[in-house]
């Protein structure tokens, strides 16, 4: 007997000629939180030997591990973290992750913790007093210690008990209607063990059909050698991939709404920054693919590769992201060190009140190969500012089309943009040839793309088969 995981891909296969059609017509609707990712869709559809038919998530969960869960316990408690065993769960309605044992909504000030070794109370106008730039203890640079600082770190760990949220290997987390949503979560996808030897290990992941809103951190850090005059840096993501391979983030949406960027405070000369990544690939993590999210009124979007000196990347951060909706979003979309990217068919909308940086960060020894998206955007900026130079060499652009406001989507070789005004040059060759997504050819023409993310990108517009269309040819 075909276990379901077996069945599934097979089952995928045939539907091409009548399997699905059948279903639709007569039987009950598909379960589509039993859905895998197709073969062919992207790196995190990768056979390895450990998963031969690629990313399968918790498709073949059993009966006992299949659940709704309605607030953060019952979905912290269903995940069970690091148990294995195959999970199928689906999220009902709005889960706001900070919330007590007792479910009782906590806000920043219930997580304000003391210095655990003076006794010190938390308080941000101490903090902002002691570590001032301009003051006594700034000019050096040095990273903030002593009470005010310790107190923030205990403060941050309380925050930190309650929104991090841990995902086992082999779990499917899947959104019921197109309003199930997490509010203030982090989901940290981690392989178990290698988190704590090193390297990568099959997680087996998918995140499908969610709202992602709010992930924000009340307690930022001041570091004062980031950048020419500091910056305050934030801990969550909504979502992390560490020392993982096989994960599929698809069909979800990623915003701000209470907590955007425009409604924060600025200290010390700056933003007081609250939000870290969206969707953060790090730590030798490898084959994934995201595919038709939406990401929106956000600053930084999506880091693939952590730091320059993650010398162990290389040879990893395998990701695909295509048919993504990137909406009015700052830079890092992604921003890539090391790894072999393919980012084809998104769509790329940024309006005139938005503090667009770049699109692409070509990172240390990054491969991103960029093919048949759509800019549409304001006049306010330019095709210059799509690939942001980060120590990278090379970056295969094609097919790409730039369009202001309601002019023709003009095809434009963002590399010879790039080019023509910074040095030195960057490589038009990436150095490799995406093959998971039907070939040469597999991309949609960026206008069809443009369309097909608008009508079917996000929330509730799952169908069977994850929205990937076999090419053509
Ligand atoms: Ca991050
Ligand atoms: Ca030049």
């Amino acid at each position: 007997m075909f276990s379901p995981s077996v069945a599934k891909p097979l089952g995928y296969l045939l539907s091409i000629g009548f399997l699905i059609g059948a279903a639709r017509a007569a039987g009950p609707p598909p379960d589509l939180g039993r859905d895998v990712l197709p073969p062919n869709d992207g790196w995190a559809s990768q056979p390895t030997a450990a998963l031969p038919l690629g990313t399968t998530g918790g498709s073949n969960a059993a009966a006992a591990r299949t659940v709704t869960v309605t607030n953060r316990n019952e979905l912290v408690a269903a995940l069970a973290w690091p148990d294995p065993a195959p999970k199928l769960i689906y999220i009902r309605g709005t889960i706001d992750a900070n919330v007590d044992e007792a479910l009782k909504p906590l806000a920043c000030k219930d997580y304000q913790r003391p210095d655990p070794m003076t006794g010190e109370a938390y308080s941000l106008p101490a903090f902002l007093a002691m570590y001032d730039p301009e003051g006594p203890l700034g000019k050096d640079k040095k990273d903030p210690f002593g009470g005010p600082e310790n107190a923030r770190a205990a403060s941050a760990a309380a925050q930190a008990a309650r929104v991090r949220i841990r995902v086992p290997p082999n779990t499917t987390l899947f959104g019921l209607g197109a309003d199930a949503t997490l509010v203030g979560a982090w989901l940290d996808i981690a392989g178990p063990s290698a988190e704590a030897r090193g390297g990568n290990e099959p997680v087996n992941v998918i995140i499908r059909n969610l709202n992602f809103v709010d992930t924000a951190d009340c307690f930022p850090e001041w570091s004062p050698s980031d950048g020419a005059t500091g910056n305050w840096n934030s801990a969550y993501d909504s979502i992390s991939v560490r020392h993982a391979t096989h994960v599929w983030i698809d069909h979800n949406r990623f915003a701000d709404l209470r907590t955007r960027d425009d409604t924060q405070p600025t200290y010390y000369a700056h933003r007081y920054q609250v939000h870290d990544g969206l969707l953060d690939i790090t730590d030798e993590s490898d084959l994934v693919t995201v595919s038709w999210n939406q990401f929106a009124v956000h600053d930084k979007a999506m880091l693939i590769g952590n730091s320059d000196a993650a010398v162990a990347d290389r040879d990893k951060l395998r990701v695909t992201l295509h048919h993504n909706l990137f909406d009015n979003v700052g830079q890092r979309t992604p921003r890539v060190r090391f790894g072999k990217v393919h980012v084809y068919n998104n769509l790329y909308h940024v309006a005139s009140d938005t503090n667009y940086h770049s699109s692409w960060g070509a990172g240390v020894e990054s491969q991103i190969y960029a093919e048949n998206n759509y800019f549409e955007m304001s006049t306010m900026f330019g095709p210059m500012e799509v690939i942001d130079g980060k120590k990278g060499t090379r970056i295969t652009t094609a097919g790409n089309c730039w369009r202001e406001n309601a002019g023709a989507c003009e095809v434009t070789d963002f590399v010879a943009v790039w080019n023509a005004k910074f040095d030195p040059d960057l490589s038009a060759d990436a150095g490799w040839t995406p093959s998971l997504y039907g070939g040469a050819g597999g991309a949609d023409i960026p206008a069809e793309a443009r369309e097909r993310v608008l009508s079917s990108s996000g929330p509730g517009k799952v169908v069977p088969g994850g929205g990937f269309r076999v090419s053509p040819n």
